[in-house]
């Protein structure tokens, strides 16, 4: 009975916990992104079904926003799962550098 109130009360935190999150990246956006990347912004695979991947994992306070979304192949996108960006692409031998610099520039040119 108890576990069963505990689950209850951290699924009611978490939903107004997601409540107040700002998800605001909108499907022209997105389509941007995309286009923008030309492929997966980790591995560079040109997956036509790019998935919306979350540098900042939502269970690290990340949102679906212009500047903290980046299209990844179906791979990285289970493979980072909600690690780090930076720990994650260190342990794949990715050129975590240059991601982030260039997913900088390009969030900045689309907020722009
Ligand atoms: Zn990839």
């Amino acid at each position: 009975m108890t576990s069963r109130t505990r689950a209850a009360t951290y699924a009611r935190r978490r939903k107004r916990r997601m409540a107040r999150v700002e998800h605001d990246l909108t499907d022209v956006q997105w389509a941007q992104l995309r286009a923008q990347w030309g492929g997966c912004a980790y591995c560079g695979a040109d997956d036509p079904a790019l998935q919306k991947d979350c540098v900042l994992p939502i269970s690290r306070g990340g949102r679906y926003t212009l500047a903290n979304v980046v299209p990844a192949c179906r791979s990285c996108n289970a493979s980072k799962c909600n690690l780090e960006v930076t720990t994650w692409m260190r342990r794949k031998k990715l050129d975590e550098r240059a991601f982030l610099v260039r997913q900088a520039e390009l969030a900045r040119r689309l907020i722009e």
